[in-house]
């Protein structure tokens, strides 16, 4: 017995008075079964089969999205659950890639032949809403229990390369093994290149659920390394400590995984390394930093605590990120769970109000202007030259910012004179 939303069971009720029969399927079954929740819900829908049935059925109910309606896929946000209903079908490859396939919708399809176009067998189980049927074609269900990854089908498996990517996924967000099989295939996959008919966000994809959702990614780039991918560095076990300090927003925490990833290269090194995976500059320019910058908690407890490199540091990256990273890497290295640096600067940092943001000027443009002063390449170079007094403490008000740049004035214009 799968325990579903019972709100669900008012679009179901509607369903069976059209003869259609709902059946749940996917990772919502496999995460259930796991005692784990899900807000995603796959919905495969037997015995009608045309797309503008299922819209009209489903209309009362919220806005209908039917972006994958080539294949055959519509969506629905219901109650806090995102739904995507399908039809039964079979997929025949016409084409290289992810996509490439021609499919084959069959409302009348048996639910075990339907389902072997599925990847995983854990990823093969239903439940039968209707008669309260737990539907099993290839023993996820054993597999599940056994912690074990195995291929669903075996003749058609290599026909869709980002499946390499989701073995490694799911291995490292379930702690799976993976059978002997299924290793072999997505060796082969990758050794015959076809990885490199993936785009590149398809492939980001995976790895972001790699990172963001499991305990221990390093699982699941091993696997990476030994499929014969060029997707890991030898950083992969600093994943495991992050993980463990996620924070709550998952874009600082991709951010996270992939300085942790390459957090001893350079520069170039590192942005070569990214932009393999994403063309998000954005994350790049988050990374970047903190790669930089990933020695800098050490050297700064090192030199006693000096306020001014802090204050520094804290234009380059948030310090509470840095932080994570860095006792990420000391943890990964050091058996101590004790890191007296991470510690004291995190105090010192707190203290400071800068753990989140760097120091808030206390000169403003506009004061500056109030000294007639025209806006002009001096004007930023005034503001710099207030901010470095600033987090040297020269002042700590608004009024001593003002005298401050009083005293400034003068004396630029003594030296010009
Ligand atoms: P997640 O929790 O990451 O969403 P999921 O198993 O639900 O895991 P989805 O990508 O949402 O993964 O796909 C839903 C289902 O569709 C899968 O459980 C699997 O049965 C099937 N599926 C998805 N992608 C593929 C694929 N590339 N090849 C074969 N079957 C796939
Ligand atoms: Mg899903």
């Amino acid at each position: 017995m799968i325990n579903y939303p019972k709100k669900l069971d008012f679009i179901f009720d509607k369903l069976y008075n059209y003869n259609a029969l709902p059946i749940l399927v996917g990772g919502f079954i496999r995460d259930k079964i796991l005692g784990l929740n899900s807000k995603d819900i796959d919905i495969e829908i037997y015995g009608i089969s045309s797309f503008s049935k299922l819209e009209e059925l489903l209309e009362e109910f919220g806005s209908v999205n039917s972006v994958g309606k080539s294949f055959g896929v519509c969506k629905l946000h219901y109650e806090g659950y995102d739904l995507d209903f399908s039809f039964p079908r079979v997929d025949n490859k016409n084409n290289i890639g992810h996509r490439g396939f021609q499919i084959e919708i069959n409302p009348n399809l048996d639910f075990k032949t339907a389902a072997s176009r599925r990847d995983f067998t854990i990823n093969a189980i239903g439940y039968d809403v209707k008669n309260k049927i737990l539907l099993d074609p290839f023993n996820g269900l054993v597999d599940l229990k056994n912690k074990i990854l195995r291929v669903v089908n075996e003749d058609s498996f290599i026909e869709d390369p980002l499946r390499v990517l989701r073995a490694a996924q799911f291995c490292g967000r379930f702690e799976l093994s993976i059978d002997k099989k299924l290793f072999e295939l997505c060796k082969d996959m990758v050794s015959n290149q076809l990885l490199n008919e993936l785009p590149k966000e398809r492939i980001f994809e995976e790895i972001k659920k790699l990172v963001l959702k499991s305990n221990r990614p390093s699982i699941g780039f091993e696997l990476l390394k030994k499929f014969g991918t060029n997707i890991y560095t030898s950083n992969i076990y600093i994943l495991d400590e992050i993980s463990k300090q996620l924070t709550t927003n998952s874009a600082t925490n991709t951010v996270l995984m992939l300085a942790a990833l390459c957090f001893d290269y350079n520069d170039k090194q590192a942005t070569y390394f990214i932009q393999n995976l994403t063309n998000e500059k954005e994350l790049l320019n988050r990374v970047l930093p903190l790669i930089k910058n990933h020695n800098k908690i050490n050297e700064i407890f090192n030199s006693n605590i000096d306020n001014y490199k802090l204050y520094k540091l804290a234009t380059e990256v948030k310090i509470e990120e840095l932080l994570i990273l860095s006792s990420a890497i000391y943890f990964t290295k050091n058996s101590s769970n004790i890191y007296e640096a991470g510690d004291a600067i995190y105090k010192r940092a707190k203290e400071l109000n800068i753990l989140k943001e760097k120091l808030p000027p206390l000169l403003k443009g506009k004061d500056i202007l109030n000294f007639k002063i025209k806006p002009s390449p001096e004007f930023s170079k005034i503001l710099d030259d207030a901010y470095e007094a600033q987090m040297s403490c020269e002042f700590t008000t608004r009024n001593g910012a003002i005298v401050w740049l009083k005293k400034y004035l003068k004396l630029s214009k003594e030296i010009k004179v």
